[in-house]
Protein backbone atom coordinates (compact mmCIF):
# COMPACT_ATOMS: atom_id res chain seq x y z
CA UNK A 1 0.00 0.00 0.00
CA UNK A 2 1.19 3.10 -0.86
CA UNK A 3 2.17 5.74 1.85
CA UNK A 4 2.51 9.52 2.90
CA UNK A 5 5.62 10.21 4.39
CA UNK A 6 6.24 14.07 5.71
CA UNK A 7 9.36 15.82 6.08
CA UNK A 8 10.07 18.05 8.16
CA UNK A 9 13.21 19.33 10.18
CA UNK A 10 11.19 19.38 13.56
CA UNK A 11 8.90 16.41 14.53
CA UNK A 12 5.55 17.57 15.86
CA UNK A 13 6.34 16.88 18.84
CA UNK A 14 8.57 17.74 21.90
CA UNK A 15 10.93 15.70 23.36
CA UNK A 16 12.37 16.28 26.90
CA UNK A 17 14.22 14.52 29.38
CA UNK A 18 13.30 14.83 33.44
CA UNK A 19 15.07 13.31 36.28
CA UNK A 20 15.87 10.45 33.52
CA UNK A 21 12.76 10.04 31.87
CA UNK A 22 11.66 10.81 28.70
CA UNK A 23 8.96 12.74 27.96
CA UNK A 24 7.06 13.53 24.49
CA UNK A 25 4.33 16.75 24.51
CA UNK A 26 2.21 16.83 20.96
CA UNK A 27 3.30 20.36 19.57
CA UNK A 28 0.61 22.83 18.61
CA UNK A 29 1.83 24.19 15.53
CA UNK A 30 -0.06 24.84 12.61
CA UNK A 31 1.41 22.43 10.70
CA UNK A 32 1.10 19.50 13.50
CA UNK A 33 -2.25 20.46 13.96
CA UNK A 34 -2.47 20.05 10.12
CA UNK A 35 -1.49 17.16 9.43
CA UNK A 36 -1.96 15.07 12.44
CA UNK A 37 -5.02 13.42 11.09
CA UNK A 38 -2.88 12.75 8.13
CA UNK A 39 0.29 11.01 9.48
CA UNK A 40 -1.34 8.96 11.96
CA UNK A 41 -3.72 7.40 9.34
CA UNK A 42 -2.73 3.91 7.67
CA UNK A 43 1.08 3.55 7.04
CA UNK A 44 2.05 6.75 6.71
CA UNK A 45 4.52 8.58 9.09
CA UNK A 46 6.20 11.95 9.92
CA UNK A 47 10.23 11.98 9.69
CA UNK A 48 12.04 14.52 11.35
CA UNK A 49 14.27 15.53 14.12
CA UNK A 50 12.98 15.08 17.63
CA UNK A 51 14.01 18.62 18.50
CA UNK A 52 16.62 16.97 21.45
CA UNK A 53 20.34 15.68 21.22
CA UNK A 54 20.45 12.21 22.45
CA UNK A 55 24.50 10.22 21.84
CA UNK A 56 23.62 7.38 23.97
CA UNK A 57 22.51 4.30 21.71
CA UNK A 58 20.27 2.81 24.02
CA UNK A 59 18.24 5.94 24.72
CA UNK A 60 18.29 6.41 20.62
CA UNK A 61 16.75 3.03 20.27
CA UNK A 62 14.30 3.53 23.04
CA UNK A 63 13.15 6.84 21.68
CA UNK A 64 12.81 5.22 18.21
CA UNK A 65 10.81 2.54 19.79
CA UNK A 66 8.60 5.09 21.47
CA UNK A 67 7.99 7.67 18.43
CA UNK A 68 7.51 3.94 16.07
CA UNK A 69 3.80 3.64 17.74
CA UNK A 70 2.88 7.64 17.12
CA UNK A 71 3.79 6.84 13.69
CA UNK A 72 7.19 9.24 13.94
CA UNK A 73 10.51 8.28 12.98
CA UNK A 74 13.14 10.23 14.90
CA UNK A 75 16.61 11.57 12.28
CA UNK A 76 19.13 12.24 15.38
CA UNK A 77 21.19 15.22 14.84
CA UNK A 78 24.20 15.91 16.96
CA UNK A 79 25.46 18.84 19.33
CA UNK A 80 27.96 20.22 15.97
CA UNK A 81 24.89 19.28 13.31
CA UNK A 82 22.87 21.58 15.18
CA UNK A 83 25.29 24.23 15.66
CA UNK A 84 26.64 24.29 11.94
CA UNK A 85 23.03 22.95 10.13
CA UNK A 86 20.12 24.40 12.03
CA UNK A 87 21.64 27.33 14.09
CA UNK A 88 24.27 28.27 11.22
CA UNK A 89 23.33 27.53 7.71
CA UNK A 90 19.43 27.51 8.44
CA UNK A 91 18.86 30.12 10.99
CA UNK A 92 22.19 32.48 9.86
CA UNK A 93 22.04 32.29 6.10
CA UNK A 94 19.03 31.11 4.78
CA UNK A 95 16.58 32.99 7.29
CA UNK A 96 18.15 36.77 7.04
CA UNK A 97 18.39 36.22 3.09
CA UNK A 98 14.62 34.38 2.52
CA UNK A 99 13.33 37.13 4.69
CA UNK A 100 15.23 40.11 2.85
CA UNK A 101 17.79 40.52 6.08
CA UNK A 102 20.72 39.67 3.99
CA UNK A 103 23.09 42.32 5.85
CA UNK A 104 22.95 39.70 9.04
CA UNK A 105 23.29 36.40 6.34
CA UNK A 106 26.91 34.76 7.12
CA UNK A 107 28.30 32.78 3.82
CA UNK A 108 30.48 29.93 5.42
CA UNK A 109 31.86 27.09 3.32
CA UNK A 110 31.58 24.65 6.31
CA UNK A 111 28.12 25.69 6.95
CA UNK A 112 26.78 24.62 3.42
CA UNK A 113 28.77 21.55 3.80
CA UNK A 114 27.57 20.38 6.78
CA UNK A 115 23.40 21.99 5.46
CA UNK A 116 24.48 19.23 2.70
CA UNK A 117 25.67 16.63 4.86
CA UNK A 118 22.35 17.20 7.58
CA UNK A 119 19.93 16.77 4.10
CA UNK A 120 22.06 13.76 2.55
CA UNK A 121 21.06 12.11 6.31
CA UNK A 122 17.37 13.21 6.09
CA UNK A 123 17.39 11.26 2.93
CA UNK A 124 19.19 8.27 4.10
CA UNK A 125 16.70 7.73 6.71
CA UNK A 126 13.40 8.48 4.43
CA UNK A 127 15.08 6.13 1.40
CA UNK A 128 14.99 3.47 4.28
CA UNK A 129 11.35 4.18 5.05
CA UNK A 130 9.71 4.34 1.14
CA UNK A 131 8.32 2.50 -1.39
CA UNK A 132 8.95 3.69 -4.94
CA UNK A 133 5.19 4.54 -4.91
CA UNK A 134 5.09 6.61 -1.74
CA UNK A 135 4.23 10.14 -1.27
CA UNK A 136 6.97 12.11 0.13
CA UNK A 137 5.79 15.89 1.27
CA UNK A 138 8.80 17.60 2.47
CA UNK A 139 9.06 20.53 4.46
CA UNK A 140 10.54 24.12 4.46
CA UNK A 141 14.41 26.03 4.33
CA UNK A 142 15.92 23.35 6.25
CA UNK A 143 15.46 20.62 3.76
CA UNK A 144 16.00 22.60 0.42
CA UNK A 145 18.27 19.76 -0.93
CA UNK A 146 16.04 17.07 -0.09
CA UNK A 147 13.84 16.69 -2.93
CA UNK A 148 16.67 16.57 -5.46
CA UNK A 149 18.70 13.88 -3.21
CA UNK A 150 15.54 12.37 -2.98
CA UNK A 151 14.76 12.24 -6.64
CA UNK A 152 18.29 10.71 -7.36
CA UNK A 153 17.57 7.62 -5.13
CA UNK A 154 13.63 7.12 -6.08
CA UNK A 155 13.17 8.34 -9.66
CA UNK A 156 9.33 7.48 -9.82
CA UNK A 157 8.37 8.76 -6.24
CA UNK A 158 5.97 11.86 -5.84
CA UNK A 159 7.65 14.00 -4.33
CA UNK A 160 5.96 17.63 -2.68
CA UNK A 161 7.87 20.79 -1.18
CA UNK A 162 6.30 23.24 0.64
CA UNK A 163 7.94 26.35 1.88
CA UNK A 164 6.52 28.11 5.03
CA UNK A 165 9.17 31.11 4.21
CA UNK A 166 9.10 33.73 1.36
CA UNK A 167 11.22 33.19 -0.90
CA UNK A 168 13.24 36.41 -1.83
CA UNK A 169 13.03 38.36 -5.31
CA UNK A 170 15.94 37.25 -7.70
CA UNK A 171 18.46 40.28 -6.94
CA UNK A 172 18.40 38.97 -2.72
CA UNK A 173 18.44 35.18 -3.69
CA UNK A 174 21.22 35.68 -6.18
CA UNK A 175 23.54 37.12 -3.28
CA UNK A 176 24.03 33.09 -2.18
CA UNK A 177 27.29 32.02 -2.81
CA UNK A 178 25.07 28.21 -3.21
CA UNK A 179 21.54 30.00 -5.17
CA UNK A 180 22.30 27.45 -7.89
CA UNK A 181 22.78 24.43 -6.06
CA UNK A 182 19.91 25.63 -3.81
CA UNK A 183 17.35 25.62 -6.98
CA UNK A 184 18.76 22.51 -8.21
CA UNK A 185 18.12 21.01 -4.72
CA UNK A 186 14.33 21.79 -4.85
CA UNK A 187 13.46 21.22 -8.54
CA UNK A 188 13.72 17.47 -7.61
CA UNK A 189 10.38 17.80 -6.86
CA UNK A 190 7.28 17.73 -8.74
CA UNK A 191 4.97 20.53 -6.70
CA UNK A 192 6.69 23.70 -5.15
CA UNK A 193 4.69 25.65 -2.99
CA UNK A 194 4.36 28.57 -1.64
CA UNK A 195 2.32 31.13 0.52
CA UNK A 196 2.00 33.54 -1.65
CA UNK A 197 1.64 34.14 -5.92
CA UNK A 198 4.67 36.46 -5.62
CA UNK A 199 6.76 34.44 -3.53
CA UNK A 200 5.72 32.02 -6.41
CA UNK A 201 6.85 34.40 -9.43
CA UNK A 202 10.22 35.07 -7.28
CA UNK A 203 11.45 31.71 -7.39
CA UNK A 204 10.22 31.42 -10.99
CA UNK A 205 12.72 34.07 -11.82
CA UNK A 206 15.52 32.25 -9.90
CA UNK A 207 15.18 29.40 -11.70
CA UNK A 208 15.41 31.55 -15.01
CA UNK A 209 18.27 33.44 -14.42
CA UNK A 210 20.39 31.07 -12.31
CA UNK A 211 19.58 27.85 -14.33
CA UNK A 212 18.50 29.15 -17.55
CA UNK A 213 14.72 27.18 -17.54
CA UNK A 214 12.24 28.62 -18.40
CA UNK A 215 8.23 28.07 -17.45
CA UNK A 216 4.67 28.38 -18.22
CA UNK A 217 1.44 28.88 -16.22
CA UNK A 218 4.08 27.63 -12.94
CA UNK A 219 5.22 24.53 -15.08
CA UNK A 220 8.98 23.99 -15.59
CA UNK A 221 10.76 21.92 -17.71
CA UNK A 222 14.23 20.42 -16.76
CA UNK A 223 14.96 18.67 -19.65
CA UNK A 224 14.35 15.65 -18.31
CA UNK A 225 10.97 15.98 -16.30
CA UNK A 226 8.03 18.45 -15.52
CA UNK A 227 7.50 19.99 -12.40
CA UNK A 228 4.76 22.69 -11.17
CA UNK A 229 5.44 25.60 -9.05
CA UNK A 230 1.77 26.94 -7.39
CA UNK A 231 0.59 29.10 -4.15
CA UNK A 232 -1.44 27.76 -1.38
CA UNK A 233 -1.82 29.98 1.43
CA UNK A 234 -2.07 28.39 4.94
CA UNK A 235 -4.59 28.51 7.04
CA UNK A 236 -5.94 27.84 10.42
CA UNK A 237 -7.47 25.83 12.68
CA UNK A 238 -10.44 27.66 12.43
CA UNK A 239 -12.77 25.64 14.17
CA UNK A 240 -9.90 25.00 17.33
CA UNK A 241 -9.09 28.69 17.70
CA UNK A 242 -13.32 29.73 17.43
CA UNK A 243 -14.07 26.91 19.86
CA UNK A 244 -11.16 27.56 22.46
CA UNK A 245 -12.39 31.62 22.60
CA UNK A 246 -15.22 30.65 23.41
CA UNK A 247 -15.02 28.20 26.37
CA UNK A 248 -15.53 29.00 29.87
CA UNK A 249 -12.37 28.52 31.02
CA UNK A 250 -11.15 31.14 28.33
CA UNK A 251 -13.75 34.06 29.33
CA UNK A 252 -13.28 33.63 32.51
CA UNK A 253 -9.26 34.32 32.27
CA UNK A 254 -10.54 37.13 30.03
CA UNK A 255 -12.23 38.47 32.75
CA UNK A 256 -9.18 38.33 35.14
CA UNK A 257 -6.99 39.67 32.59
CA UNK A 258 -9.22 42.50 32.01
CA UNK A 259 -9.71 43.63 35.78
CA UNK A 260 -6.11 44.81 35.38
CA UNK A 261 -6.75 47.33 32.65
CA UNK A 262 -10.07 49.03 33.84
CA UNK A 263 -11.45 51.59 30.89
CA UNK A 264 -8.42 50.79 28.55
CA UNK A 265 -8.56 50.34 25.10
CA UNK A 266 -5.65 47.06 24.47
CA UNK A 267 -3.76 46.60 21.89
CA UNK A 268 -1.90 42.98 21.22
CA UNK A 269 1.19 42.46 19.78
CA UNK A 270 2.69 38.65 19.86
CA UNK A 271 5.41 37.44 17.94
CA UNK A 272 8.43 35.33 18.56
CA UNK A 273 11.87 37.37 18.90
CA UNK A 274 13.16 37.50 15.35
CA UNK A 275 14.40 40.84 13.51
CA UNK A 276 11.67 39.88 11.05
CA UNK A 277 8.82 40.90 13.04
CA UNK A 278 9.65 44.59 13.72
CA UNK A 279 9.00 44.30 17.08
CA UNK A 280 11.67 48.01 17.58
CA UNK A 281 9.82 49.90 14.92
CA UNK A 282 6.54 48.78 16.05
CA UNK A 283 7.74 50.12 19.88
CA UNK A 284 8.66 53.46 18.00
CA UNK A 285 5.22 53.56 16.57
CA UNK A 286 3.94 53.33 19.81
CA UNK A 287 6.00 55.71 21.60
CA UNK A 288 5.11 58.58 18.63
CA UNK A 289 1.69 57.86 19.15
CA UNK A 290 1.39 59.07 22.70
CA UNK A 291 3.79 61.82 21.75
CA UNK A 292 1.05 62.49 19.51
CA UNK A 293 -2.22 61.44 20.97
CA UNK A 294 -1.67 62.58 24.93
CA UNK A 295 -5.43 62.12 25.24
CA UNK A 296 -4.69 58.83 25.09
CA UNK A 297 -2.47 58.69 27.82
CA UNK A 298 -3.92 55.99 30.59
CA UNK A 299 -6.72 55.14 28.03
CA UNK A 300 -4.34 52.66 26.45
CA UNK A 301 -2.03 49.44 26.86
CA UNK A 302 0.32 47.82 24.18
CA UNK A 303 0.28 44.53 25.56
CA UNK A 304 3.25 42.98 24.03
CA UNK A 305 3.89 39.02 24.00
CA UNK A 306 7.37 38.23 22.84
CA UNK A 307 8.22 34.59 22.57
CA UNK A 308 11.57 33.45 23.39
CA UNK A 309 13.62 31.96 20.34
CA UNK A 310 16.80 31.14 18.57
CA UNK A 311 18.89 32.65 21.72
CA UNK A 312 22.29 30.69 20.70
CA UNK A 313 22.72 33.01 17.68
CA UNK A 314 23.83 36.93 18.01
CA UNK A 315 21.87 38.80 16.46
CA UNK A 316 19.03 37.65 18.14
CA UNK A 317 20.82 38.09 21.79
CA UNK A 318 21.10 41.61 20.30
CA UNK A 319 17.29 42.56 19.38
CA UNK A 320 16.52 41.51 22.68
CA UNK A 321 18.57 44.14 24.34
CA UNK A 322 17.47 46.47 21.84
CA UNK A 323 13.51 45.20 22.68
CA UNK A 324 14.12 45.60 26.59
CA UNK A 325 16.13 49.46 26.33
CA UNK A 326 13.06 50.32 23.91
CA UNK A 327 10.15 49.17 26.89
CA UNK A 328 12.22 50.44 29.08
CA UNK A 329 12.76 53.73 27.98
CA UNK A 330 8.94 54.22 26.94
CA UNK A 331 7.80 52.66 29.63
CA UNK A 332 10.16 55.26 31.83
CA UNK A 333 8.78 58.37 29.90
CA UNK A 334 5.11 57.91 30.35
CA UNK A 335 4.15 55.59 33.37
CA UNK A 336 2.13 56.85 35.80
CA UNK A 337 1.39 55.32 39.65
CA UNK A 338 -1.34 53.60 38.00
CA UNK A 339 -0.36 53.11 34.45
CA UNK A 340 2.26 51.16 32.42
CA UNK A 341 1.72 51.88 28.70
CA UNK A 342 3.58 48.81 27.80
CA UNK A 343 2.87 45.59 29.25
CA UNK A 344 5.75 43.20 28.12
CA UNK A 345 5.74 39.67 28.82
CA UNK A 346 9.06 37.59 27.50
CA UNK A 347 7.97 34.06 27.40
CA UNK A 348 5.59 31.71 25.71
CA UNK A 349 1.88 31.29 26.30
CA UNK A 350 -0.46 27.91 26.20
CA UNK A 351 -3.23 28.41 23.99
CA UNK A 352 -5.79 29.41 26.50
CA UNK A 353 -3.81 32.16 27.98
CA UNK A 354 -3.39 33.91 24.04
CA UNK A 355 -6.98 33.16 22.93
CA UNK A 356 -8.12 35.30 26.28
CA UNK A 357 -5.77 38.16 24.81
CA UNK A 358 -7.21 37.77 21.63
CA UNK A 359 -10.42 37.97 23.01
CA UNK A 360 -9.58 41.33 25.22
CA UNK A 361 -7.30 43.29 22.36
CA UNK A 362 -9.35 45.89 20.81
CA UNK A 363 -6.30 46.30 18.35
CA UNK A 364 -4.15 43.36 17.06
CA UNK A 365 -0.88 45.12 15.89
CA UNK A 366 1.16 42.58 13.39
CA UNK A 367 3.83 44.62 11.57
CA UNK A 368 6.54 42.36 10.34
CA UNK A 369 8.96 43.91 8.21
CA UNK A 370 8.36 40.05 6.27
CA UNK A 371 6.60 37.16 7.10
CA UNK A 372 5.86 33.99 4.73
CA UNK A 373 2.77 34.06 6.62
CA UNK A 374 1.54 35.21 9.73
CA UNK A 375 -0.76 33.14 11.89
CA UNK A 376 -1.18 35.19 14.72
CA UNK A 377 -3.18 37.36 12.88
CA UNK A 378 -5.14 34.98 11.88
CA UNK A 379 -5.84 33.42 14.73
CA UNK A 380 -6.97 36.96 16.18
CA UNK A 381 -9.45 36.65 13.74
CA UNK A 382 -10.79 33.29 14.41
CA UNK A 383 -11.37 34.45 18.19
CA UNK A 384 -13.27 37.75 17.91
CA UNK A 385 -16.68 35.88 18.58
CA UNK A 386 -18.20 39.11 18.90
CA UNK A 387 -16.58 40.41 15.79
CA UNK A 388 -15.32 43.41 17.61
CA UNK A 389 -11.62 44.33 16.80
CA UNK A 390 -9.70 45.81 14.38
CA UNK A 391 -6.52 44.30 12.57
CA UNK A 392 -3.53 46.48 11.94
CA UNK A 393 -1.38 44.41 9.39
CA UNK A 394 1.70 44.93 7.41
CA UNK A 395 1.74 44.68 3.79
CA UNK A 396 5.25 42.54 3.87
CA UNK A 397 3.07 39.54 5.73
CA UNK A 398 1.98 36.49 3.58
CA UNK A 399 -1.78 36.99 4.84
CA UNK A 400 -1.86 40.53 3.94
CA UNK A 401 -3.16 39.14 0.58
CA UNK A 402 -5.97 37.68 1.60
CA UNK A 403 -6.41 39.71 4.94
CA UNK A 404 -7.30 43.09 2.19
CA UNK A 405 -10.04 44.19 4.82
CA UNK A 406 -7.28 44.75 7.84
CA UNK A 407 -5.84 48.08 8.09
CA UNK A 408 -2.50 47.73 6.07
CA UNK A 409 0.42 49.14 6.66
CA UNK A 410 3.84 49.76 5.38
CA UNK A 411 6.09 48.89 8.72
CA UNK A 412 8.87 51.46 7.74
CA UNK A 413 6.05 54.20 7.38
CA UNK A 414 6.17 54.77 10.99
CA UNK A 415 3.65 58.00 10.47
CA UNK A 416 1.31 55.59 8.68
CA UNK A 417 2.06 53.20 11.73
CA UNK A 418 1.11 56.28 14.35
CA UNK A 419 -2.03 57.40 11.86
CA UNK A 420 -3.51 53.35 11.91
CA UNK A 421 -3.03 52.82 15.59
CA UNK A 422 -5.21 56.31 16.24
CA UNK A 423 -7.96 55.03 13.58
CA UNK A 424 -8.27 51.15 14.88
CA UNK A 425 -8.90 53.23 18.31
CA UNK A 426 -11.38 55.22 16.85
CA UNK A 427 -13.13 53.09 14.62
CA UNK A 428 -16.91 52.61 15.18
CA UNK A 429 -18.02 49.46 16.10
CA UNK A 430 -20.38 48.50 13.17
CA UNK A 431 -17.42 49.30 11.18
CA UNK A 432 -14.87 46.48 12.86
CA UNK A 433 -17.70 43.85 12.76
CA UNK A 434 -18.70 44.86 8.90
CA UNK A 435 -14.75 44.11 8.10
CA UNK A 436 -14.38 41.56 11.14
CA UNK A 437 -17.23 39.56 9.54
CA UNK A 438 -16.02 38.84 5.96
CA UNK A 439 -12.36 38.08 7.42
CA UNK A 440 -13.86 35.38 9.20
CA UNK A 441 -15.94 34.13 6.20
CA UNK A 442 -12.77 34.15 4.05
CA UNK A 443 -10.79 32.07 6.93
CA UNK A 444 -13.17 29.43 8.09
CA UNK A 445 -13.61 28.30 4.58
CA UNK A 446 -9.43 28.27 3.50
CA UNK A 447 -8.94 26.65 6.83
CA UNK A 448 -5.30 24.56 7.45
CA UNK A 449 -7.20 21.15 6.10
CA UNK A 450 -8.48 23.09 2.75
CA UNK A 451 -4.49 23.77 2.45
CA UNK A 452 -3.57 20.38 2.98
CA UNK A 453 -6.37 18.88 0.77
CA UNK A 454 -5.23 21.52 -2.35
CA UNK A 455 -1.61 20.34 -1.93
CA UNK A 456 -2.49 16.85 -1.91
CA UNK A 457 -4.71 17.08 -4.80
CA UNK A 458 -2.61 19.17 -6.58
CA UNK A 459 0.52 16.78 -5.85
CA UNK A 460 -1.67 13.59 -7.18
CA UNK A 461 -3.05 16.09 -10.37
CA UNK A 462 0.72 16.71 -11.26
CA UNK A 463 1.49 13.03 -11.76
CA UNK A 464 -1.50 12.39 -13.47
CA UNK A 465 -0.59 15.90 -15.80
CA UNK A 466 3.59 14.57 -16.01
CA UNK A 467 2.42 11.32 -18.34
CA UNK A 468 0.97 13.34 -20.88
CA UNK A 469 3.96 15.54 -21.01
CA UNK A 470 6.56 12.86 -20.94
N1 LIG B 1 2.32 31.03 19.87
C1 LIG B 1 2.24 30.22 20.97
N2 LIG B 1 2.51 30.71 22.21
C2 LIG B 1 2.88 32.00 22.40
C3 LIG B 1 2.94 32.85 21.28
C4 LIG B 1 2.67 32.34 20.02
O1 LIG B 1 1.90 29.04 20.84
O2 LIG B 1 3.11 32.40 23.54
C5 LIG B 1 2.00 30.50 18.52
C6 LIG B 1 0.90 31.27 17.82
O3 LIG B 1 -0.36 30.84 18.30
C7 LIG B 1 1.14 30.95 16.35
C8 LIG B 1 2.66 30.68 16.31
O4 LIG B 1 3.11 30.64 17.65
O5 LIG B 1 0.44 29.79 15.97
C9 LIG B 1 3.41 31.78 15.55
O6 LIG B 1 3.21 31.61 14.17
P1 LIG B 1 3.45 32.77 13.13
O7 LIG B 1 3.21 32.22 11.76
O8 LIG B 1 2.65 33.97 13.47
O9 LIG B 1 4.99 33.17 13.29
P2 LIG B 1 6.34 32.29 13.29
O10 LIG B 1 6.76 32.21 14.72
O11 LIG B 1 6.00 30.94 12.70
O12 LIG B 1 7.32 33.09 12.48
Amino acid sequence: MAKLIIVSNRLPVKLQEKEGKLTYKPSEGGLATGLGSIYKEGDNIWIGWPGMVVEDAEKQQQIHEDLHKESMHPVFLSEAEIKEFYEGFSNETLWPTFHYFSQYAIYDQNLWETYVEVNQKFCDEVVAQAGPEDTIWVHDYQLLLLPSMLREKLPDATIGFFLHIPFPSYEVFRLLPWRKEILEGMLGADLLGYHTYDDMRHFLSSVNRIIGHGSMHGWINTGSRSLLVDSFPMGIDYEKYATVAGSDEVKKRENIYRANFKNQKIILSIDRLDYSKGIPQRLKAFEMFLERYPEFHEKVTLVMLVVPSRDAVEKYKELKEEVDELVGRINGKYSHINWNPIQYFYRSYPLETLSAFYRMADVALVTPMRDGMNLVCKEYIASKLDQKGVLILSEMAGASKELSEALLINPNDINQLVESLHAALVMPEEEQVQHMRNMQVSLRRYNIHHWVSMFMDRLAYVKIKQLSLA
